[in-house]
């Protein structure tokens, strides 16, 4: 790519997102199968920032975020809400499964797009969210003193300015029951020099945690790697949440790379997350037996930092079931059967096939 075609500043990242195949065949060569999805009707958001497709000679990468035709087939067991969001929407910005935990979605935008984005329904859909409607929320908040916990998600927060995040979480630290605030964001990842140190400052003056998503070790690059490093050093905790996708990082060596990655630069690996059965997601899952093996191939054998929790988030809302062996699962014609944390019993359609 042309240098002086490509800025360093966040705001240029944005605007000049790629958001058309055309702008997609400056940067790279599609194959014939690319060109073919943006021929058709591409029914997920889709965008990249200038600085993620530097990245995307990447085969791994690459399938993460160009889309391709397997997204229009709607598998078996596939929702356009896996988790069953809306029916614990408490307030149009606020999700509320657990007891003492909430999920508070920021913003609709992203400056990425995943192909296998949990809450593509929602994400790169016009219902921009802006501070003046959040009133709502912090007052639900505030009336229930159960909840300790905030994450923050979307969308990216990150994507927001300095200023209307300084509102929202000064907004939200005001409120005394709640002792924790996390922001889940790839940023780090997709638009690293957004991590300004008056971003770092911010964060740290709100005493926030990231709640990070990275996939690959492809993606620990020198500017994803220097930001992560100014986050640490301005105390900022971090994990990260992996999703489990075929043919994208579905090997024991690639998630050893990932997860000692993350450790140099002070990420904690937190979660492997089961892909959820979000629609057209059905060429990115892996069997549940696959990644018990695969975790069981980590437990034990790998610095134990470096191990994250392999979970399934149980479809229809059951909140996230750690699993451990095969011994938690049961196979019931095409789905996985287990129970979650309150001993209810849930499915994750997962056909042999
Ligand atoms: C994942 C999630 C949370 C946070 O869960 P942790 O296991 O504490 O990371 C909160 N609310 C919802 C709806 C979630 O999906």
């Amino acid at each position: 790519m042309n240098t002086k075609d490509f800025s360093n500043d966040w705001k240029w990242q944005i605007a000049n997102r790629i958001h058309t195949q055309e702008q997609l065949a400056e940067h790279i060569t599609l194959s014939e199968k690319e060109r073919a999805a943006f021929e058709g009707e591409i029914p997920l958001s889709f965008a990249v920032t200038p600085y993620y497709t530097t990245l995307l000679n990447s085969s791994a990468l690459r399938k993460t975020v160009i889309p391709t035709d397997a997204e229009n087939h709607v598998g078996t067991g596939e929702l356009a809400d896996p988790l069953g969001e809306e029916d614990h929407r408490a307030t149009p910005h606020l999700i509320h499964t657990y007891p003492d935990k909430v999920l508070f979605l920021a913003t609709t935008f992203c400056s990425t797009y995943c192909r296998y984005c949990t809450r593509s329904r929602i994400v790169g859909k016009p219902l921009t969210f802006d501070v003046s409607t959040f009133e709502e929320t912090f007052q639900y908040i505030e009336q229930h003193t159960e909840i300790r916990d905030v994450l923050l998600s979307g969308g990216d927060p990150l994507t927001m300015t300095d200023s209307v995040l300084d509102e929202l979480l000064s907004r939200i630290r005001s409120i005394p029951h709640v002792k924790m605030v996390r922001i889940g964001s790839k940023v780090p990842v997709v638009l690293p020099m957004r991590i300004t140190d008056e971003l770092c400052s911010l964060l740290r003056k709100h005493r926030v945690w990231l709640s990070l998503h990275f996939i690959h070790a492809d993606e620990l690059t020198e500017e994803t790697q220097q930001a992560c490093r100014k986050l640490a050093d301005h105390g900022i905790g971090m994990v990260s949440q992996t999703v489990l996708l075929k043919g994208i990082n579905d090997n024991t060596p690639a998630l050893i790379d990932l997860f000692y990655g993350l450790l140099e630069i002070n990420v904690k690996p937190y979660y492997l997350l089961q892909c959820d059965p979000v629609h057209g997601s059905r060429h990115f899952r892996t069997s549940v037996e696959k990644g018990i093996e695969l975790i069981q191939s980590l437990h034990g054998s790998i610095c134990g930092l470096a191990v994250p929790q392999y979970v399934i988030d149980a479809p229809g809302g059951g909140g996230k079931v750690p699993i451990l062996g095969k011994e938690q699962i049961r196979r019931d014609g095409d789905d996985v059967v287990f129970l979650n944390y309150l001993g209810k019993e849930y499915r994750y359609p997962d056909p042999l096939i």
